[in-house]
């Protein structure tokens, strides 16, 4: 848009910014829009907000109830509806963010807060702690773009329980009484919706009260979602508090367009680790070709896959689970077939707070009678004797 680059002037009054902020009506628009020309607070500005707002730019939207955004927000960036294929609505992209009909269809065995992080929130805080050594730090309950199949429904785009500074201050209390804490994840929502100086903020105060905190890390989607989020001034941030890691969270090779790639080069350059964890999702990355291609992409943009989570059962989350079987097919497809380095690990978070388990295939059997067999990744299999108990006994 011409006037896009105004819009990042200090000097812009009030009324012209809300002016410039309207969402984009139109595909050409939207398209004609560069998302590099305004600031990423301008961009959350123009963020479409329900279904009926994006019809002038996609086909196919499926009609839903407004009531679904009683349970759980819309909110999807210029940056992402532009990702979006116009006429199918099976893209990977729309299939994450447009809200369904069948949310609202909650199955039986599907639950609120099916991790219990609730249970293990301590008093008064946001402070997850459910790992001896490790905590989750949920600093904010809003993103950049609500995922329909998120775990944290329940907290996340919810105004009442929205994180006030009273919680961050028993957060950071808590951080500082107990010493045997010596990794913190700081999530939300998203952690990088915050500005900088709230960031900045909650980054020092953790560092300075709790210093046997050995590993700092952020989780963040926004980086995926609108990543003009990394500036320079961010990634000053990041290393003057030395986050050793940040995890964001790509779902689809889609997603890997030339902007995030520019930007993660950016933010590396801080020396902080880039993980990925990605969620499997039926109908968007449930495919060995899709899976391969977002692993090796992401290896190739420096980022090591992490996790990938079997998607939890949070309420109207069924459309996107897979079974066991399946996952461990899809994991069968990386191991061996693609670089080491980029192969994942599988991982379940526990139903009712058991804590994530990884899902591990038995490349490795040993039978009844002691015997230890070895399928490879292409299906050879061999004995190996030298594994086996009366080998090692002699
Ligand atoms: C995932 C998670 C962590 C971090 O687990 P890692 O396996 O170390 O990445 C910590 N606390 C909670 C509650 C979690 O869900
Ligand atoms: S970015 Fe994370 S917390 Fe936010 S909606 Fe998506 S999955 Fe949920």
């Amino acid at each position: 848009m011409a006037f896009a680059g105004e819009a990042t002037n200090p000097h812009t009054k009030a009324a012209d910014l809300s002016r410039l902020s309207k969402i984009f009506r139109t595909r050409e628009e939207l398209d004609g829009c560069d998302v590099t020309s305004e600031s990423w607070q301008q961009a959350l500005q123009r963020r479409y907000k329900t279904h009926q707002d994006m019809k002038g730019i996609l086909n196919h939207v499926e009609e839903v109830d407004m009531s679904i955004y009683d349970q759980f927000d819309m909110r999807v960036t210029p940056y992402l509806a532009q990702l979006m294929d116009r006429d199918d609505p099976n893209c990977p992209i729309r299939k994450q963010y447009m809200p369904f009909q069948g949310e609202l269809n909650v199955r039986p065995y599907e639950v609120a807060d099916s991790l219990a992080e609730d249970h293990d929130m301590q008093e008064g805080t946001t402070v997850v702690h459910r790992y001896p050594n490790r905590v989750l730090f949920l600093v904010t309950t809003n993103c950049g773009t609500y995922c329909r199949y998120c775990t944290r429904k329940r907290l996340v785009s919810h105004r009442e329980r929205a994180v006030n500074k009273q919680q961050l201050e028993s957060g950071f209390r808590y951080l500082e009484s107990h010493r045997e804490i010596d990794d913190c994840l700081v999530s939300g929502g998203d952690p990088l919706l915050l500005n900088d100086r709230q960031l900045e903020d909650i980054l020092s105060q953790i560092r300075a009260r709790a210093p046997h905190v050995k590993l700092l890390r952020i989780g963040s989607r926004l980086p995926v979602q609108l990543p003009t989020r990394i500036t320079p001034e961010l990634c000053a941030i990041i290393e003057r508090y030395d986050v050793q890691m940040v995890n964001v969270q790509v779902n689809h090779p889609k997603e890997l367009t030339p902007l995030f790639a520019e930007r993660i080069k950016m933010l590396r350059k801080t020396g902080t680790m880039i993980g990925n964890q990605s969620v499997l999702l039926k109908g968007v990355n449930d495919d060995v070709a899709t899976l391969r291609d977002l692993c090796m992409g992401l290896v190739a943009c420096g980022i090591r896959p992490y996790y990938c989570y079997s998607c939890d059962i949070a309420e109207g989350n069924h459309a996107y689970q897979l079974t066991l079987a399946r996952i461990l097919e899809l994991y069968h497809g990386l191991r061996g077939f693609i670089s080491g380095p980029a192969v994942p690990t599988f991982v379940v978070d526990g139903t009712g707070g058991l804590g994530k388990m990884p899902i591990i295939p038995d490349y490795i059997r040993e039978l009844a009678n002691g015997e230890i067999w070895a399928t490879n990744f292409e299906g050879k299999v061999h004995r190996m004797t030298n594994l086996e108990a009366t080998t090692l006994d002699q």
